[in-house]
C-alpha cells in the first residue's frame, strides 16, 4: 500500500473536489466543528441533514414577527394555511412529480398509514377480492408495524417479501405493496419503475417509501406511474429534526383517495366546521390537522438551497446522483486501501444501479461495530451504527466533499488497526 501513502491520494481527493460542480453548495450549510471546535466529518446526513445557513434567521422571523406580532393573522397573511401544499411544490420536482401531487404534513410514519390504507381501498374498489398486502421484508420498523395495522384496518392479510421478489410475488390477490426505494440498513436501491410496472400488471397498487432517496438521487415518480409515495424531509432534504414528511398521491387517483385519517384540514370547507366529512379536491385531501408551522417553514427555507443546484429539477438530480456515486465509489476504494483485510465487508451493492447514497460496512466481529462507531465519532467522523454489526455512512451530495471521504476512510483504518 506504500504508493497509496503520502500526498498522492490526498491529491486525488483535492482533484475530485476541484472538479466537483456542486462544491460551492457546501458553503450553504453549517458544517463547522462541534461545540468545542473539533473538526467534524459529517456522514450522518441520512439520519439528520445538516443545517442550511439561512434557516436560523428565517425561523427567528417566523417566531418573532409572524407569530409574535402578527399572531393569528399569519394563518392568512403570512401564508401559513397553504404552506403544506406550497412546500409540497418545492419537494415535487425533486422526486419527479408535476405540480399538485405532493403535500407536506405529519410524519413519514403517519403518511405510510394514509398511503397504504388509501391504496388498499382503491384496489378493493376495483376488485373486492384483493385480500393481500405485500411489504418489503427488511423494511424500517415503523413501516412494518404500520403495514400490520393497515392490514387489520382493511381486513387484508400481510405478507413480508424481500423487496427484490415483490415483482414476482404480486398476484391477483394483491391489493398493494409497500416498498422502500433504498433500504435504510444496507443502502440497496430497488428498481422503482420495474417493481411498480410489475405491481400494475398484477392489478395492484404501489406505495413507495422514499426516505433514503428523496434529495439523494432521481426518483421519477410520475415517469414510473407510482401510485403513492411518502418520505422524510429531515434526511437528504435537510429540513431539521422532525420536519414534516411528504405524501404523493398520483393526480388521477386523488378523486378516489379515501384517507384513513380524514381531518378538518382536508375537508372541502374546513371553516364551515360541518358535521359530515366532505373531502377536499386535490392533494389537500392528504392533510389531517393543523400543520406544524415552525418545522414546516424551516423546511421551506432549507429547500431553497435547491434553487442553487443547476437547472433545478430533473437535471439537477442527475448531477446530484453523479456526485453521490462518485463519493460512494471513492469511499469504497479508500476503505479497501486503509482498512486491514477481513475486518469489514460492504453490504451495499457495488453495482451503481443498485446503490443508494450510503455505504454500510458489516464488521466481521459484529460486537465491534458499536464501539468502533463510538470511537470514530470521538475522532470527529460521524456515521451511525445499525444492528446487527453495521457501520453506516451517508453521503449527502450537496455538502459532502471528497476530502471528507478520504478522512473518514483513513480514521476508520486507524481505529480498526488500533483494536486487537
Ligand atoms: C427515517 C425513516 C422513517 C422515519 O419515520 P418517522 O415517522 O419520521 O419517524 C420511516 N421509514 C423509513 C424507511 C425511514 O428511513
Amino acid at each position: 500500500m506504500s504508493e497509496e501513502r503520502g500526498t498522492r491520494v490526498e491529491d486525488e481527493a483535492a482533484r475530485l473536489d476541484a472538479a466537483d460542480e456542486l462544491r460551492a453548495l457546501r458553503e450553504e450549510f453549517v458544517l463547522d466543528g462541534d461545540e468545542d471546535g473539533t473538526p467534524v466529518v459529517y456522514l450522518d446526513g441520512n439520519s439528520l441533514g445538516a443545517l442550511p445557513r439561512s434557516v436560523p434567521a428565517r425561523l427567528a422571523d417566523v417566531v418573532e414577527r409572524e407569530w409574535g406580532r402578527m399572531r393569528i393573522r399569519s394563518w392568512t397573511e403570512s401564508g401559513w394555511w397553504e404552506a403544506p401544499e406550497r412546500v409540497g411544490e418545492r419537494v415535487a420536482p425533486l422526486v419527479g412529480a408535476a405540480a399538485g401531487q405532493v403535500v407536506v404534513a405529519d410524519s413519514t410514519s403517519v403518511n405510510v398509514l394514509k398511503a397504504l390504507v388509501g391504496a388498499v381501498r382503491l384496489a378493493r374498489e376495483d376488485d373486492p377480492g384483493r385480500a393481500e398486502i405485500l411489504v418489503d421484508a427488511t423494511t424500517f420498523p415503523s413501516d412494518g408495524y404500520i403495514a400490520e395495522s393497515a392490514a387489520r384496518l382493511t381486513g387484508a392479510r400481510l405478507r413480508a417479501v424481500p423487496a427484490g421478489e415483490i415483482a414476482g410475488e404480486a398476484g391477483p390477490a394483491t391489493a398493494a405493496a409497500l416498498v422502500n426505494h433504498v433500504d435504510y440498513r444496507t443502502g440497496e436501491l430497488h428498481d422503482l419503475p420495474g417493481i411498480t410496472a410489475a405491481l400494475h400488471r398484477a392489478g395492484a397498487r404501489a406505495v413507495w417509501d422514499l426516505c433514503h432517496s428523496a434529495g439523494a438521487l432521481p426518483v421519477g415518480l410520475d415517469a414510473s406511474g407510482a401510485d403513492f409515495a411518502v418520505g422524510c424531509t429531515y434526511k437528504y432534504l435537510n429540513g431539521g429534526p422532525g420536519s414534516p414528511a411528504f405524501l404523493y398521491v398520483r393526480r388521477d387517483l386523488q378523486p378516489r383517495f379515501d384517507s384513513p385519517l380524514p381531518g378538518w384540514n382536508s375537508h372541502s370547507e374546513p371553516f364551515a366546521m360541518a358535521e359530515g366529512y366532505v373531502p377536499a379536491e386535490g392533494i389537500a385531501r392528504g392533510r389531517v390537522g393543523t400543520p406544524d408551522i415552525l418545522s414546516l417553514l424551516a423546511l421551506e427555507e432549507s429547500l431553497k438551497v435547491w434553487e442553487r443546484v443547476d437547472a433545478y429539477g430533473g437535471a439537477a438530480m442527475v448531477q446530484v446522483r453523479e456526485k453521490s456515486l462518485a463519493l460512494t465509489d471513492f469511499f469504497l476504494r479508500r476503505v479497501e486501501a486503509h482498512v486491514p483485510a477481513g475486518r469489514l465487508t460492504s453490504v451495499t451493492p457495488g453495482e451503481h444501479a443498485r446503490r443508494g447514497s450510503q455505504v454500510s460496512l458489516l464488521c466481521a466481529d459484529e460486537d465491534e461495530a458499536g464501539p468502533v462507531m463510538k470511537e470514530l465519532i470521538a475522532r470527529g467522523v460521524v456515521g451511525d451504527f445499525r444492528h446487527p454489526g453495521v457501520l453506516r455512512f451517508g453521503f449527502t451530495p450537496l455538502y459532502t466533499s471528497f476530502a471528507d471521504v478520504e478522512a473518514a476512510a483513513r480514521v476508520l483504518g486507524e481505529v480498526l488497526r488500533e483494536r486487537p
